[in-house]
């Protein structure tokens, strides 16, 4: 198999959405599960570091290589079949496209990372992804049922919920927060689990089989304005409580997100300081959008602002004010030129608001959206030079340490990658880093996949 070393192409290959920045000596592409196991062996026998890349939209640096070469599946991207409860593809699709394929059959596969049409499934399956409808149908975890692998010695695997841990391995016992996580390895017995999440570190996912659901006929969506913060979140106990009319999705946009949305997006309003968007699937549109009306009165909205959308265009219209947030923030990092630092914390539902408080008194430039259903905000801190850079991490990692102090987690859905690894002992303590290390030596003795990603191979 051709090694490609071809500066020119490699250069595509060597940064993710973070904007980390990294080098490798080679990129190799292979056609089959059986050209993966070849390039692993090699590697594995030579000690050469492989670092899978596929859309490279990590926030964390994980497809990015400290060296040795990388390894694209780009060519293994075959949707495999689309059944009544179960679809198969190859790892290098790409999840907005599969998931049409799959929604034009009337079944629909729910995890919808925003990055969904420019992301894959193996990278989704490899980061344990989410996004907005995690909150009622988990992340992706959930929706897996098998995997085909390649592990770092070479051994190509069938996974699923019963195939046990190869011999060798030691599952790391951890008490994980109660709270959305893709952090670290998971404790189980099963390698499916441990494999999902575990970020391109424990093997190569080649393809999956995915659990599919029906694709509701009915949704409808809901983007209300607040004057306050305190009112928006209201309305937010209101809704994930609700046991008859509870939304799928529920998200959050502070008053720069809204700031960012009015430059792309008429009809916000001018004295909305916060707002949530929400999409709810029903069975009785006309009742359950009369619960909103009387939940967004109690809660204090302005409800005559109020955006509802319950056809396709309207619902589309909703979700690019969604996206048009991702958008201006990018815009604003590529005008300063300085890399954004972002949180990615979830905590527990009783700390939400002492959570939004210490995201709210930041002084920095600052953009907080996400996913407030689950307790899982982005703060983005945009800092406009290198003195403000250094002043976004300190207050990251003091945001951090609340969180953590709140039983929450380093990271709910983008996974560690390699910006976030020296902070991962903070939060699993050092027998259950130890325990990773470990269990990364039993399983890859010459540390070659996903070198760097997770775990430092330093420390
Ligand atoms: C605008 C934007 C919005 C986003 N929104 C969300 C969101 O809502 N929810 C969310 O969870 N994430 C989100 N992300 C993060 C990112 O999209 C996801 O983590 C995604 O799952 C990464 O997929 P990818 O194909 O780009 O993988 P890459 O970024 O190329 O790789 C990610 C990691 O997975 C490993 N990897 C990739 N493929 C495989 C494989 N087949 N086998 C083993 N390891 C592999 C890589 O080595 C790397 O460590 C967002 C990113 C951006 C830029």
């Amino acid at each position: 198999m051709r090694v490609i070393t071809d500066p020119a192409v490699l250069a595509g290959y060597l940064s993710d959405a973070s904007n980390t920045h990294g080098h490798a000596d080679g990129l190799l592409r292979p056609g089959d599960v059986t050209e993966v196991a070849e390039i692993v062996r090699h590697c594995q026998d030579n000690g050469i570091p492989l670092t899978v890349t596929a859309a490279r939209t990590s926030t964390t640096g994980g497809p990015v290589p400290e060296g040795g070469w990388l390894l694209s599946l780009e060519k293994l991207c075959a949707i495999e079949s689309i059944g009544e409860k179960r679809a198969r593809a190859q790892a290098g699709v790409l999840l907005g496209e599969l998931q049409t394929e799959i929604e034009a059959t009337g079944r629909m596969f729910p995890p919808d990372p925003t990055s969904r049409n420019e992301c894959t499934l193996g990278g989704a399956i490899a980061c344990n992804a989410s996004g907005a409808r995690s909150f009622a149908y988990g992340s992706i975890r959930s929706w897996v049922v098998e995997v085909e692998a390649v592990l770092p010695t070479g051994e190509v695997v069938t996974a699923d919920r019963s195939t046990p841990i190869p011999e060798g391995w030691t599952s790391p016992a951890w008490l994980q927060p109660k709270v959305k996580s893709a952090t670290g390895y998971v404790p189980t017995d099963n390698l499916l689990d441990l494999l999902i999440g575990s970020e391109g570190t424990l093997g190569i996912v080649t393809a999956a089989t995915l659990r599919l659901t029906t694709l509701p006929n009915e949704v409808f969506s809901v983007l209300a304005f607040f004057p306050s913060v305190e009112a928006g979140l209201e309305c937010v106990e209101s809704a994930r409580f609700d046991e008859h009319a509870r939304p799928r999705c529920i998200e959050w946009y502070d008053c720069h997100s809204l700031d960012l949305v009015r430059e792309r997006v008429p009809d916000i309003p001018a004295g909305a300081v916060a707002a949530v968007w929400c999409e709810q699937e029903t069975g009785d549109a006309e009742a359950d959008m009369e619960v909103w009306f009387e939940r967004l009165e109690a809660s204090g909205a302005l409800v005559d602002d109020t955006l509802f959308a319950d056809d396709e265009p309207g619902l589309e219209r909703l979700r690019a004010v969604r996206h048009a947030v991702p958008a201006g923030v990018n815009d604003i990092v590529t005008g300063n030129g300085m890399p954004k630092v972002g949180t990615d914390f979830a905590v527990p539902d009783e700390h939400l608001a002492e959570m939004m408080a210490a995201y709210d008194a930041v002084e920095i430039r600052h953009v907080l959206f996400g996913h407030v259903g689950d307790n899982h905000l982005h703060l983005n801190l945009l800092p406009a030079d290198e003195a403000e850079l250094a002043e976004a991490w300190a207050i990251w990692r003091n945001l951090y340490a609340l969180a953590l102090s709140f039983g929450g987690t380093l990271s709910a859905e983008h996974g560690v990658g390699k910006l976030k690894r020296r902070y991962l002992e903070q939060m699993v303590g050092g027998d259950t880093y130890a325990a990773f290390k470990l269990l990364k030596s039993q399983a890859d003795p010459a540390w070659i996949l996903g070198r760097g990603t997770l775990l430092d191979p330093d420390v």
